[in-house]
């Protein structure tokens, strides 16, 4: 078993809606560990789109990475994901942070992801549920990474209902 981490995102339709059912139709294929809160976020690179929804999960799957990456492509695609432009709108985006410590470094498929050091909307959810997780590459932990991270000012934790997001947390989690 391999744990990895999972960056989240939607800015289309309903985020909230988006995001829970990409984890459930996760949790049906790995084991869902973690769920952080869900932060709304200013968009960046393509800043004429709405504001995203972002979390991070951990999970733990005997999948290889590129099935893992395969999986992520799939529910993008059940989601409604249409194939635009890079930092366009989407109902839904999965990206593949962290798998294991490996290090993977092709354009299909780059592991550790080579933005999230400089991207507070990936950081902050992570810190929230593996603040002690170590980048293989450049040794430090994500606690150091998104406390020198720029535009965390963009990045609020979404006010919820009571109860928050009950909906998409593992079992067990509280
Ligand atoms: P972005 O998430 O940067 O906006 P996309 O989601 O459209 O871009 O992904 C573009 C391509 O990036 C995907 O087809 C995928 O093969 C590739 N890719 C490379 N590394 C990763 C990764 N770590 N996680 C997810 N996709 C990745
Ligand atoms: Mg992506």
């Amino acid at each position: 078993m391999v744990t990895a981490y999972l960056g989240l995102g939607s800015n289309l339709g309903d985020r909230q809606g988006n995001l829970s059912q990409a984890i459930e139709r996760l949790s049906r294929r790995v084991r869902l560990e973690r769920v952080s809160s869900l932060y709304e976020t200013e968009p960046v690179g393509y800043l004429a789109q709405p504001r995203f929804l972002n979390a991070a999960c951990r999970v733990s799957t005997d999948l290889s990475s590129w099935e893992l990456l395969a999986l992520a492509k799939e529910i993008e695609a059940v989601l409604g994901r249409v194939p635009g432009f890079p930092n366009a709108p989407r109902q839904i985006d999965i990206d593949i942070l962290f798998y294991g410590d490996q290090v993977i470094e092709t354009p299909q498929l780059t592991v550790p992801h080579p933005r999230l050091a400089e991207r507070a909307f990936v950081l902050i959810p992570l810190a929230e549920i593996a603040p002690e997780l170590v980048h293989p590459q450049t040794g430090h932990r994500i606690g150091e990474l998104v406390a020198r991270v720029a535009g965390a000012k963009g990045v609020q934790k979404w006010k919820m209902g009571a109860g928050g997001p009950v909906s998409i947390k593992p079992e067990g989690q509280t």
